[in-house]
C-alpha cells in the first residue's frame, strides 16, 4: 500500500507519519525554505518504508537509521 502526504500550514512538529492510516503530515511553519520541506517528506515516507519491511525495530533505532540514510551522502563521501 502506498503513502500519501498531506500538508498543514501550521503544527508543532516538523512533519508526522501515521501508520494506521499510511498518511505523512507536513507541517510548513516549522520549515525555513523548500529544500528543508523535501528534507522532511522524505524523513516521514522513509518512516512508510521502513514499516514496509520485516525488520523489528524501535523508534530510536528508526529515527537514527532515517538519520544516517539522510546523511548517507556526506558520511560516505
Ligand atoms: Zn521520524
Amino acid at each position: 500500500m502506498g503513502c500519501t502526504v498531506d500538508f498543514r500550514a501550521t503544527g508543532d512538529d516538523r512533519g508526522c507519519y501515521y501508520e494506521e492510516t499510511h498518511r505523512c503530515l507536513i507541517f510548513l511553519n516549522s520549515h525555513e525554505n523548500l529544500e528543508d520541506i523535501y528534507k522532511t517528506i522524505n524523513h516521514e515516507v522513509l518512516h512508510h518504508c521502513i514499516e514496509g519491511t520485516d525488520i523489528t525495530i524501535d523508534e530510536l533505532q528508526e529515527e537514527k537509521l532515517i538519520f544516517n540514510i539522510q546523511w548517507a551522502d556526506y558520511s560516505i563521501a
